[in-house]
């Protein structure tokens, strides 16, 4: 079969290689979507730990069940499903607990084991979910993403916040803004470096977009309510720069939830977290319950995908690949490839 084959650091070649079968406990996707995940982006170009090669990359994806290993339950050939792209070992305390998703033994597509960069990959059947047949694959794909987004608005104890500011347009940003959007944000600003991307944002329901190459983001934020500060802001980035912004544009009180990933160390005012009691959530990962939440949200007509997400064939993904490592298009945010 065809993959997308990550031989060695700063290389990518499609590729063929042997056809996967299925372990007991899983079962042979027909992989129909696969998105191409920033994180995936960064730790190419960084050599991330976390992703060495060689490897098949690709964790956001969905398709067709070929075949089932020994045991699968639930399950049989024809199946369409969706992938929770975190696999958690059902043993741990925290497995135990629930939280699933924060299972220290898992394991990720295209870390562990190979992703769906590829015609066929092997699934756990533990993290399969059955799709309506109203889903479309590239939906289907994006599960995992749009889920990123329910999970850290589901970590809010705020109901109706007044003002909710998301840093970072980016596919999880878009997500996160709408599904804010959707529980009750009333007014939603959005924050990016490309004007083209808080172009995006518009569309999908901000009603102020910040620059910060050109505006000082948490003066403006300020001035736009009353002096106070939002009630929440959600940091889709992860960078030193948006941590600190997302709490000093924060009000008194008020949440903040961090899930991108891209600094580690990050400085943080002591005194405004304690004298002003703000709250700093991390959001990780997804549960199976925000990826109930997602295909709900896809098939009630909830989320928009026009015009920020492009399709292309597996044939042409490392060239995509590398386009967005290295230099992002202007005229969309997230590809989807259809092996
Ligand atoms: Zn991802
Ligand atoms: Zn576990």
């Amino acid at each position: 079969m065809k993959a997308i084959y990550y031989p060695a650091w700063d290389q990518l070649e499609l590729r063929d290689v042997p056809e996967p079968s299925a372990k007991p406990g899983e079962v042979v996707l027909r992989v129909n979507a696969v998105g191409i995940c920033g994180s995936e982006l960064h730790g190419f170009v960084v050599h991330a730990a976390r992703r060495t090669p060689p490897s098949i990359l690709g964790h956001e994806f969905c398709g067709e069940i070929l075949s089932v290993g020994d045991g699968v339950t639930g399950f049989r050939p024809g199946d369409r499903v969706g992938v929770n792209s975190v696999i958690s070992c059902g043993k741990c305390a925290d497995c135990h607990d629930g939280n699933v998703h924060l299972c220290r033994e898992n394991e990720v597509f295209g870390m562990k084991r190979p992703g769906g960069f590829a015609e066929q990959c092997t699934v756990p059947a533990a993290t399969l979910l059955h799709l309506p047949s109203a889903l479309t694959p590239v939906q289907g794909s994006l599960l995992e993403p749009l889920a990123n987004g329910v999970h850290a608005v589901s970590m809010l104890q705020q109901r109706f916040p007044e003002t909710v500011v998301v840093f970072g347009a980016g596919t999880i940003g878009l997500f996160a803004l709408q599904v804010a959007a959707v529980s009750g944000a009333i007014r939603l600003i959005a924050v990016d470096t490309h004007d083209a991307r808080l172009e995006v944002t518009r569309r999908l329901g901000a009603s102020a977009v910040l620059n910060p190459k050109k505006a000082d983001v948490v003066a403006m934020v300020r001035g736009m309510t009353g002096g106070r500060g939002a009630d929440v802001t959600i940091d889709a980035v992860g960078a030193a720069e948006t941590r600190r912004a997302s709490v000093s544009a924060v009000r008194r009180g008020g949440e903040v939830v961090w899930l991108g990933l891209h600094d580690d160390p990050s400085q943080i005012s002591g005194f405004q977290m304690v004298l002003g009691e703000r709250k700093i959530l991390g959001s990780f990962a997804v549960t199976h319950r925000d990826l109930r939440t997602a295909i709900a949200l896809f098939t009630n007509g909830k989320i928009t995908l026009d015009p920020w997400v492009k399709t292309f064939p597996l044939a042409q993904g490392v060239e995509v690949f590398l386009q967005l490592a290295h230099n992002p298009p202007d005229d969309y945010i997230k590809a989807v490839l259809l092996p």
